[in-house]
């Protein structure tokens, strides 16, 4: 149990980080700076490399947190009945239901959008054991409408759920970063297009979805890190646009996504799973880096998610949502731009 403990935070969350290498400088090749010879990086000036030694420090103080009251009283929050008759009869309007942790599904120009689906009680590569679902998924999948497209942001096992993709099929499009389209094909999954960072491909009813930069890795087991890459998506239909942010931690694609592919309405960007700071920064923001993204992006609202579901990290399983009104207040920014939602809520846009 030990060893697959480790396994599991090893592939879930954390280094080593022993595939950092430093980019392919072969003279004559003209490689996109993430890409190396073999798998991605993250191409960012102040990368650093994180080892065991930062694991096994962050597992000591992950002991002494265990034992404050924050952590052992982690329970389920409140959840609501969706809005179905909206999800059902979205309109024109830009509809956001959260499902819970990354899970939205987002109603835009007609079509009917899944980012990172998990409808499974675990986040784990096994059933028995691995991060469990603390507040329970607050709809029947069985009840959500017909869907168009899927946003995969990368393959840790909070946001890429076997389980749930099998239960999808081939119906959705899915729409996956380099390299993972092999892994859909051995679930039986074909109906996927792959890209790369500011790849765009057209949508059925005149729409498009940008590939964009993340930072984050990519691991389903420890020896395979950053073999596959990791992004974000932008996506536009009639004369709206969102942005679901995946995993990242902060940098300067806030502002480059909101300049090359703005404006943008709406952001779904992570506020958990950033505690400790030293170690979780780098690849997951905090909520008062989430309110920067936000100012960086240029976005008309945005939209706390990737919290008080499954418990990943550090910090106090409520405490997200408190910091991300808390920074928004500090920012001049009101409860209109800066949302957190209950699980199953919808929110509607006009
Ligand atoms: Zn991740
Ligand atoms: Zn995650």
């Amino acid at each position: 149990m030990l060893l697959l403990a480790l396994a599991l935070f090893l592939t879930l969350i954390g280094p080593p980080d022993s595939a950092v290498r430093p980019p392919d400088s072969k003279p004559g090749t003209h490689r996109p700076p993430h890409h190396l010879t073999k798998g991605f990086r993250n191409p960012w000036s102040d990368e650093r490399e994180y080892g065991f030694r930062d694991f096994f420090r962050w597992r000591q103080y992950r002991k002494e947190v265990e034992h404050s009251s924050s952590f052992r009283d982690a329970a389920a929050l409140p959840i609501v009945e969706p809005n179905w008759l909206v999800i059902h009869e979205p309109g024109d309007s830009l509809v956001v239901t959260w499902i819970g942790h990354a899970t939205c599904l987002v109603q835009i120009g007609g079509l009917s959008i899944l980012t990172d689906p998990i409808f499974s009680d675990r986040c784990s590569p096994v059933s028995f054991a691995g991060p469990q679902r603390v507040t329970p998924l607050p709809l029947d999948p069985a009840r959500l409408p017909a869907i168009d497209y899927v946003l995969i942001s990368h393959n840790h096992y909070d946001h890429l759920d076997r389980a749930t993709v099998r239960l999808l099929g081939n119906h959705p499009t899915w729409f996956v970063p380099l390299g993972l389209k092999a892994w859909f094909a051995r679930q039986g999954i074909t109906n996927t297009v792959e890209m790369d960072w500011w790849d765009s491909t057209e949508l059925r009813n005149g729409g498009e979805v940008v590939c964009v930069p993340a930072r984050h890795f990519s691991s389903r087991t420890p020896w395979n890190r950053n073999e596959v890459l990791w992004a974000g998506w932008v996506l536009s239909s009639g004369k709206q646009r969102f942005y679901y942010a995946g995993d990242t931690g902060y940098s300067v694609h806030f502002a480059e996504i909101g300049a090359k592919v703005g404006p943008i309405d709406l952001a779904l960007l992570p506020i958990g799973a950033y505690k400790p700071e030293w170690f979780m920064l780098p690849m997951h923001i905090s909520p008062q880096q989430a309110v920067q993204a936000h100012l960086d992006l240029g976005v008309e609202r945005s939209v706390g998610i990737h919290w008080g579901t499954f418990i990943l990290a550090d910090e106090p399983f409520e405490e997200p949502p408190r910091l991300f009104r808390a920074s928004a207040v500090e920012a001049g920014l009101s409860e209109d731009q800066i949302i957190v939602l209950q699980h199953g809520q919808t929110l509607v846009l006009p």
